[in-house]
């Protein structure tokens, strides 16, 4: 199976501060599936590093104030393109982040609050029924797996 994938979790040095966030489940996983990287919000023409930003209902901002909503749905509809390019029926993403959150992010405020709600690609994604998993749900990924 063709899986999408951010590229933090596979050890590129794309986040905000540029470090990774690098998870062996996900290299596991490329032992049996095709793992697609992608990195929305480098898709999206923001440059590492960068300052960090977080989603309050419709809008990411960073905390400068910046209003980088654009570049972030860009960067979500090109992984969703890059997703179908690949026939990607899966998408595993980063926990929390602005892009690629999945059921939690944080709340907009930068003072480490976790809220529900889901990064913009991540919503993209589901909206365009990828099933979408954050890289903390490790069962729910083996059990979709196992279909
Ligand atoms: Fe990782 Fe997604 Fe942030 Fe890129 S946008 S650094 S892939 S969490």
């Amino acid at each position: 199976m063709n899986i999408l994938v951010s590229s933090c979790l596979m050890g590129e040095k794309c986040r905000y501060d540029g470090n990774d966030n690098y998870r062996r489940l996900v290299t596991e996983l490329s032992v049996k599936h095709t793992l697609i990287p992608v990195c929305p919000e480098l898709l999206g023409g923001l440059s590492t590093p960068r300052n960090p930003a977080e989603r309050k209902d419709s809008r990411v901002c960073m905390n400068d104030g910046t209003d980088v909503s654009v570049p972030f749905v860009n960067g979500a509809f090109a992984a969703l393109e890059i997703a179908r390019e690949h026939g990607c029926k899966m998408a595993i993403l980063k926990a929390k982040s602005p892009s690629c959150g999945t059921g939690n992010i944080y709340d907009g405020t930068f003072s480490h609050i976790v809220t529900e709600g889901d990064g913009v690609c991540s919503e993209i994604l589901q909206i365009n029924r990828l099933a979408v998993f954050s890289d903390e749900q490790k069962e729910e990924i083996k059990a979709y797996l196992a279909k």
